[in-house]
């Protein structure tokens, strides 16, 4: 039986970590980190992901603002708020919740946060660095936060050496998970494939994988038969299916029930790479503001 991989224990450390690195930030340089967050529109799980979000940054000492801003929004218009935001003193990192509205160009709302505050890693410039370096310094780059928790939680597992020459499996490819975390994962010097929608024979992939990771967005996709007896599972999927009482429960991309039978160890969903996500965010505000203050790593 598979080992759990207790997301909500990390995470937890890694909070009470950056929250104890905050008060030694404001002892320092007599400035408290601050982070914004912007959401357009009442996408009822995204508002529970950002309050989420600026509750945790409170409760570790960061300045959080929620910006919210109505659906109908115009590009143009949500470009000048980002844009005030950005050029605040007091805001060092600044989220824009995804997905936004369809009317909205996403792509130019990224480039709207500028490298330095983009705490979500998604600006070019922070994806160019962190393909480019050889080894990337999550203390000196943003780092998208649910590839950067993935990481974290196999360090956990495997030991900081423990991933060097394995062969890791991405289901997934895209650009907030799969892509990010296969240039951490080849950092790490891991073996990495990444599969995807038009990948043949998947199954026997995954077979493959001492790391297996699934960030696709469909439950149960990844079957026990396909984890290698001993593997480390990420499940990265958070899919609300209908449960058995008529109600509603989160699963993730991977047949937990039969995985853990064959995994040597596998992270739950609720409770594994989500909490994770939301500590990185804590983590890179906390980056963001000592690069900003010239503070370094
Ligand atoms: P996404 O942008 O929709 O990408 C899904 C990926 O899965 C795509 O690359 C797609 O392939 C691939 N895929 C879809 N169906 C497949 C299949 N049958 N076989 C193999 N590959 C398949 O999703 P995402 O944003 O990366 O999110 C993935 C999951 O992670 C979702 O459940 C999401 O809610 C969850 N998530 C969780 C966190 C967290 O904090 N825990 C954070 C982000 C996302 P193609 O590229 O070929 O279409």
């Amino acid at each position: 039986m598979a080992r759990l991989i207790d997301g909500k224990a990390a995470a937890l450390a890694l909070r009470t970590e950056v929250a104890r690195a905050v008060e030694g930030f404001v002892a320092e340089r007599g400035l408290r980190p601050g982070l914004a967050v912007v959401i357009v529109g009442d996408h009822p799980a995204s508002r529970a992901y950002v309050r989420t979000k600026t509750r945790m940054a409170e409760a570790a000492g960061i300045a959080a603002r929620l910006i919210e801003l109505p659906a109908d929004i115009q590009t143009a218009a949500l470009l000048e708020r980002i844009g005030e935001l950005d050029a605040d003193p007091a805001v060092h990192g600044i989220l824009v919740q995804l997905p936004l509205p369809e009317t909205i160009d996403e792509a130019q709302v990224l480039l709207a946060v500028s490298p330095k505050k983009d705490v979500d890693g998604f600006h070019p410039a922070n994806v160019g660095a962190l393909f480019s370096a050889t080894r990337p310094d999550p203390d000196r780059l943003l780092v998208p936060c649910t590839p950067l928790g993935c990481l974290h939680l196999l360090r956990q597992t495997l030991g900081a050496e423990g991933l060097r020459g394995q062969e890791a499996v991405i289901v997934g490819r895209s650009n907030i998970v799969g892509k990010p975390l296969a240039a951490l994962l080849l950092a790490a010097d891991c073996t990495v494939t990444v599969a995807h929608s038009r990948t043949r024979d998947l199954a026997d992939v995954c077979r493959r994988a001492d790391i297996l990771v699934a960030a696709v967005g469909r439950p149960g996709l990844v079957r026990g038969s396909w984890v290698k007896p001993g593997a480390a599972v990420i499940d990265v999927g958070i899919n609300r299916i209908e449960a058995e009482d008529g109600g509603s429960r989160l699963v993730g991309d991977v047949a937990f029930a039969e995985a853990e039978q064959v995994a040597g160890a596998i992270t739950p969903v609720p409770g594994g790479v989500g909490p994770m996500t939301v500590a990185c965010l804590m983590r890179n505000t906390l980056t963001a503001a000592r690069l900003q203050s010239g503070a370094g790593g």
